[in-house]
Parts: C-alpha cells; sequence; structure tokens
C-alpha cells in the first residue's frame, strides 16, 4: 500500500526532528495532503495506526488536512478551485498551472520531552519544513 511508505517517510522524518529537540513521545500530527496527490486520507490513518504501536508515536493523533485542487491560469490570472484536476483556465480557455492539491507534507507535530513543567503537552516543536513526501 502507498500509503504505508508515505507514513513511513512522515514518521522518519518526524522522528528526527523530535530527536534533535528532545522530545520522547509524539501526541500529535498534523498533515496536510493535497487532493491531486493521490494518498488517502483514510489510508494514511489506518497507516499511522499499523505503524505507530511501540515507537514515538504510540498513541498520537494523526490529522490530516484535505486541501483542494487549486489553478491559476497564467493568462489572464483567474484562479479556480475545485475537486479534481482541470487543465484548462474556465475564463479564459487557456492552459492553467496547479498551485495547490498535490502536496503531502508535515503542517506541525507536538510532543512531549518528558519534563514535568510541560504543561499543555504542546512544548513548540512545531516543524513547518514543506517537505514533499511523495514517492514512486
Ligand atoms: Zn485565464
Amino acid at each position: 500500500m502507498h500509503e504505508i511508505g508515505l507514513i513511513q517517510t512522515v514518521m522518519d522524518e518526524v522522528s528526527r526532528v523530535a530527536e534533535a529537540n528532545g522530545i520522547e513521545r509524539v501526541t500529535k500530527v498534523r498533515l496536510v495532503v493535497g487532493r491531486m496527490n493521490g494518498a488517502i486520507p483514510d489510508a494514511l490513518e489506518f497507516a499511522f495506526s499499523v505503524l505507530s504501536p511501540e515507537t514515538i508515536f504510540e498513541g498520537a493523533r494523526l490529522e490530516i488536512e484535505s486541501v483542494p485542487v487549486r489553478l491559476r491560469c497564467p493568462h489572464c490570472g483567474a484562479e479556480s478551485e475545485g475537486e479534481k484536476l482541470a487543465y484548462f483556465c474556465p475564463e479564459c480557455g487557456g492552459r492553467a498551472e496547479l498551485v495547490a492539491g498535490q502536496e503531502l507534507y508535515i503542517d506541525y507535530f507536538e510532543g512531549d520531552d518528558g519534563k514535568e513543567d510541560a504543561g499543555e503537552g504542546r512544548d513548540g516543536a512545531e516543524d513547518s519544513a514543506r517537505e514533499r513526501a511523495g514517492g514512486p
């Protein structure tokens, strides 16, 4: 399953950043997934539930933000949004460019560094790197 590989990549990346920041346990991971990416949110959640036990992700919540497809026309500047990719501008018929809808990246994650004063459990370990986790 394609999603297993994607989640593995995401978990590797989060683990690396968590380790660098002294995070011992990850409590929440938020992903942004474009609707044209091909990854199915339900399958990503399933993959996460399969891969997370006995790792720093055990018990963590996976949140997925599904991003609609957005196109921008380089000829007239019109922007359009939809569930599917349309290659041509609805305004002038020109070839449109995809500006959103293919991404898959870690928006942020939350974790616990094991210290007593962790408060709400959020300690600013955010990773906003827009790393593509797309694969073959
Ligand atoms: Zn146009």
